[in-house]
């Protein structure tokens, strides 16, 4: 077999090993089928096996209550800026958003093509290093939704206590750190993410939404884009990613394998310590872009002295083995992402990585 890289992409992201190994060996003949599961009818009931499973595991891995419905929808998470308020805003309700960088920035710019929208914290003024305390939230009157963006994929930035918004129904986008950890599932009325950061390859999004929240949508909303439609026919309305929800499925069986959610968030926390150790020890070499209550346990956001060190460690890291690393274009800067699947072998060759580097430039 080839030497497989010491990948940390932000998304599309590292895949476990053993899932690709397994869905290698299933590829072209899905268990005596006599054809690959994407050739086959997604009303079959070899399918149907693995798409009710995949929800199941889902909710057993992520301790979803009975009252929500998970939904296996496309268009990415960036559909989901769009669906959400065109289901929950109602006249006179706003949505209020949270703004902690580019994705919360990107969620509010398309509930405003939709109806209200206010604001009710920002960390802008920490040119978004940090997520806000719960006392800077200020919830309008009326809100139809607070929504946060749990992980600031591109900032590095990570809730590490989620507001309490009492009756008024939180929504999280966690496509960059669902699964990464337990968390209180009953806290949200709307967690949506997608898969290609943490749950396995793109093609599909998970929506979990509390029942009376999927109950019904303003009139007008087209039938796809209206979460009744999916939560009425368990994401069988239509055509659905099969082989995308496959692979989930495959990602969530090795999740339970490693010892479920709060196994690898044990894991994420080891990683991430040998990353931001090499930081903290380096004298100011490396600079954390995020400020420590909130560093993210998925991106891991550094900068070093000037541009050019950092298109240096790019270039040398590059010709290591590793991929990934340059910051995301907006930003600048460096970024290692370690989602569930990057292995901890990975993050120690990185460590090792990052103290040659500052040994041969410090
Ligand atoms: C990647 C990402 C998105 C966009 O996801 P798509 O599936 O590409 O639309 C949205 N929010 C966050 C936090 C992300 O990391």
């Amino acid at each position: 077999m080839t030497q497989r890289a010491y990948n940390f992409n932000a998304g599309p992201a590292a895949l476990p090993l053993d899932v690709l190994k397994q869905a290698q060996e299933q590829f072209v003949d899905f268990n005596g089928a006599g054809m690959s599961i994407m050739e086959m009818s997604h009303r079959s009931a070899q399918y149907e096996q693995v798409h009710e499973e995949t929800a199941s595991l889902m909710r057993e891995l992520f301790g979803i209550p009975d009252n929500y419905h998970v939904l296996f929808l496309q268009g990415g998470a960036s559909t989901q800026f769009a669906m959400l308020p065109m289901n929950l805003l109602r006249p006179g309700r706003p949505g209020a958003y949270i703004m902690t960088g580019s994705w919360a920035d990107k969620a509010l710019k398309e509930a405003k093509l939709i109806g209200e929208t206010a604001i009710a914290a920002s960390t802008e003024g920490d040119r978004f290093t940090r997520m806000p305390d719960p006392s800077e939230i200020r919830i309008p009157e009326h809100a139809a939704y607070v929504h946060l963006t749990s992980n600031e994929t591109i900032e590095g930035t990570q809730y590490a206590v989620y507001p309490d918004t009492g009756s008024v129904p939180l929504v999280a986008d966690m496509s960059s750190d669902i699964l990464s950890r337990p968390v209180d599932v009953s806290q949200f009325g709307v967690i949506y993410a997608g898969a290609q950061k943490n749950l396995g390859p793109s093609g599909v999004t998970v929506v979990i939404i509390r029942d009376d929240l999927a109950a019904e949508s303003p009139e007008g909303v087209p039938t796809m884009l209206r979460y009744s439609t999916h939560a009425k026919n368990r994401s069988l309305y239509n055509t659905p990613p099969s082989f995308s929800i496959y692979m989930v499925n495959l990602v969530l069986k090795w999740i339970k394998s490693n010892g479920g959610v709060a196994a690898i968030e044990r894991q994420n926390r080891e990683k991430t310590d040998l990353i931001y150790n090499v930081i903290d020890a380096s004298g100011g070499f490396y600079r954390g872009v995020a400020h420590p209550a909130s560093r993210s346990r998925m991106n891991v956001t550094f900068r070093l002295g000037d541009e050019e060190l950092e298109k240096k460690f790019v270039k040398e890291s590059e010709a290591e083995g590793f991929v990934g690393l340059k910051g995301h274009r907006s930003v600048g800067g460096l970024r290692a992402s370690t989602y569930n699947a990057v292995p901890y072998e990975s993050c120690k060759a990185l460590a090792d990585f990052m103290n040659e580097f500052m040994r041969r430039y410090g």
